[in-house]
């Protein structure tokens, strides 16, 4: 996988370069099936498992760039989005002249489906507030996490994907975890973690914010809102994503005000680094 800078207002690019270079946009319309992993599919070429790294690309503020891929799974690296963070700080992050496009919610948009939820509110910045309910030994766990304040790299990267030790042989054979190992996934048996220590001690809830992230990524831009979400899932992360966009008087497309961009230029000057980039993975 390798990722290349791309123009301002192209988006994030999915290109199969085993495929003649096939293009596919991180957009809602391009969603596949929605299982336990995120997939994308356009005119029959599947790209899977998109959200962890979309979601380090939003949380670190990457708004346009192309993934090129020479399969159609992107990696699983240790199960969190803390690789592509240190990457994209290794090669630096540029900002770009034009700015920021990003929905801005003006009016609550809510999909429920049982006890599941979700739902986006009016407000600054980009925030996402989490609650899950799990079996044993996860039980209940919430957090809240401000986007704005530069905080996804430390707080919600490093938390990993995690599996049941009982469901492991069940979703084995129906294909769905391939790859899950002691390396790339917390595993969890009747008293806890496999192979522990946990990064954070509410890791769970903070790797579910990690996916939410990068499932709503697939709005085509960040968000200027206050997402909602308790007990949900990919397919549900998706369906919302759906929702939002199908209900153009909920939200408005705005631009980060110039000072803001200006400032955000200045600093990156000072730095050496900024917005849009590109890594190699
Ligand atoms: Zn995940």
């Amino acid at each position: 996988m390798r990722l290349l800078p791309a123009a301002a207002g192209s988006g994030i690019v999915f290109r199969r370069t085993d495929l003649d270079n096939f293009e596919i946009p991180a957009i809602g319309r391009n969603v596949a099936k929605v299982s336990y992993a995120t997939s994308l599919m356009r005119q029959g070429v599947l790209i899977s498992t998109t959200e962890h790294l979309l979601s380090a690309l939003i949380g670190m503020g990457v708004d346009n760039v192309i993934v090129e891929l020479d399969n159609l799974e992107l990696p699983i690296l240790d199960g969190s989005a803390l690789p592509y963070v240190e990457a994209f700080e290794q090669v630096g992050i540029r900002t770009q002249r034009r700015r920021r496009e990003t929905i801005r919610v003006l009016r609550a948009v809510e999909v429920r489906e049982g006890n599941k939820f979700i739902g986006v509110y009016p407000g600054s910045g980009y925030r996402i507030s989490y609650a899950i309910d799990f079996p044993a030994p996860i039980g209940q766990q919430k957090t809240c996490v401000d986007l704005a304040a530069e905080t996804y790299g430390t707080a919600i990267a490093p938390a990993r994907t995690f599996g049941y030790k009982a469901d492991e042989q069940k979703l084995r054979d129906m294909g769905l975890i391939r790859g899950a190992s002691l390396e790339n996934a917390i595993i969890l048996g009747a008293r806890g973690p496999m192979n522990g220590p946990l990064r954070f001690n509410d890791e769970f809830v903070r790797h579910k914010v990690l996916d939410l992230i990068g499932d709503l990524a697939l709005a085509g831009r960040r968000i200027e809102g206050h997402v909602v979400a308790e007990r949900a899932g990919h397919a549900m992360h998706t369906a919302f994503v759906a929702r939002l966009l199908k209900d153009r008087s909920a939200w408005e497309l705005a631009h980060v005000p110039v000072e803001e961009a200006a400032a955000a230029e200045e600093e990156s000057r000072a730095s050496g680094t900024g917005v849009p980039a590109f890594a190699g993975v």
